[in-house]
């Protein structure tokens, strides 16, 4: 689950972390009415599911009331990336001596949590990480000893901040990782971080993304719900049944078992091409089920292909070509089809198709066989 930056920085609120006084609206009255709460001058913040918002004009430094309502008039409707803004925040602007970048997320390599600090921070931060690595302090924590104050503040001191910034940020740091690790995120990023001419550190953006799998364990997740951003393919899949999930390439997959479906990501992957989507059509591989996910993955403009990995276990081969041969009378299919049929009664099943086959609906003997055309024909 992505959180806005508004739903991050209360979230960040919660463990203690410093952040702007603010509010969230939909309109420009409530926006001038926030901001004459908070006091001026206030930052107007268009609240989008990606970054970069300052670049896009998505960030406003409003003096008073008038600028406040242009600003809030302007980012209302504005297009950030595809993203159409209908959630501003208003929060108290504050006055920036240094810029920084801090971060926690799971390095998997690593088994262990990953911390980046820089004292490059601020809009640029992806050419820092490009173009000049080593302005980025790391450190590993290894989940079951958790970050000490002294590993903290030696990662902290390896970063070259502003020295004045030092306690501040170990204080930000630990309650970030703590934020982090209790609240059950995947990442919790500060962007910029900064430090104030008067000394102390705050958080001036805030990026959350928190672990879907781990709302049971806090009711409270269930408000950041209404605000996630939606794929369309996604929720069409779901009101089928289907275990779906969007990617970005160009090879539509169809797989029985989330196994299998995730070893044909793999295979894709492997030869050279870009899977469009992971599909499981679970146990039953009849024709309903099978026109249900040809369907949902031909709305998808960007396939190119689609493999369709079948093994049989209790499916049985024949049902599965049955299966395959009713679904296409049904479904006006745009891509070419590759079928891998292996397992129970695969021999009966292949012969079914046999007679099916065409320069559009293709049959290959192995899975990377099968990977391979489908990825070829992709692209
Ligand atoms: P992003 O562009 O989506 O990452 O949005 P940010 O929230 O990080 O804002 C972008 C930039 O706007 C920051 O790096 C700051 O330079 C500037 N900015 C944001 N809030 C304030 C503020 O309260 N005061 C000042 N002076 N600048 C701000
Ligand atoms: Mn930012």
């Amino acid at each position: 689950m992505d959180l806005l930056e508004y739903q991050g920085k209360q979230f960040f609120a919660t463990y203690g972390i410093p952040v702007s006084d603010g509010e969230a609206c939909s309109d420009v009255d409530a926006a001038v009415a926030i901001a004459d709460r908070v006091g001026y001058p206030v930052v107007v913040k268009a609240q989008v599911h990606t970054g970069g918002r300052g670049k896009a004009g998505g960030v406003k430094l409003a003096e008073n009331a008038d600028e406040c309502r242009e600003h809030a008039s302007n980012i209302l409707g504005l297009d950030i990336k595809g993203h159409i803004v209908e959630i501003i925040w208003i929060e108290n602007a504050s006055d920036i001596a240094e810029e920084y970048y801090a971060s926690f997320t799971l390095d998997r390599s690593a088994k262990k949590h990953l911390g980046m600090l820089s004292a490059e921070g601020g809009v640029e931060i992806e050419t820092v990480a490009e173009e000049n690595p080593d302005a980025i302090s790391k450190i590993h924590v290894d989940p079951a000893e958790g970050l000490s104050e002294a590993d903290c503040r030696a990662w902290v001191e390896a970063a070259n901040l502003n020295p004045d910034a030092n306690d501040g940020a170990v204080d930000i740091l630990m309650k970030l990782y703590d934020a982090y690790t209790k609240g059950d995120a995947d990442l919790c990023e500060i962007n910029p971080l900064i430090l104030k001419p008067t000394g102390e550190v705050h958080a001036l953006d805030a990026k959350v993304s928190l672990d879907g799998n781990a709302v049971f364990r806090h009711e409270d997740y269930a408000q950041f719900d209404a605000t996630q951003p939606r794929d369309e393919r996604e929720e069409a899949a779901h009101e089928k049944g289907l275990q779906y999930v969007g990617l970005d390439g160009s090879v539509g997959v169809i797989a029985n078992g989330a196994g299998l479906a995730m070893s044909t990501v793999d295979v894709i992957n492997q030869v050279g091409g870009e899977p469009a989507n992971f599909l499981d059509i679970g146990g039953g591989a009849n024709a309903d089920v099978m026109a249900g996910a040809l369907e949902v993955i031909n709305n998808d403009p960007k396939v190119k292909s689609i493999f369709i990995n079948i093994f049989g276990g209790i499916t049985r081969g024949e049902e599965v070509a049955n299966g395959i041969i009713e679904a296409m009378k049904r479904v006006d299919i745009d891509s070419p089809i590759v079928i891998r049929l292996d397992g129970t009664n695969a021999q009966e099943g292949r012969e079914i198709l046999q007679p099916a086959l065409s320069d559009t609906l293709m049959m290959e003997p192995t899975m990377l066989d099968a990977a391979r055309k489908a990825v070829e024909l992709a692209s």
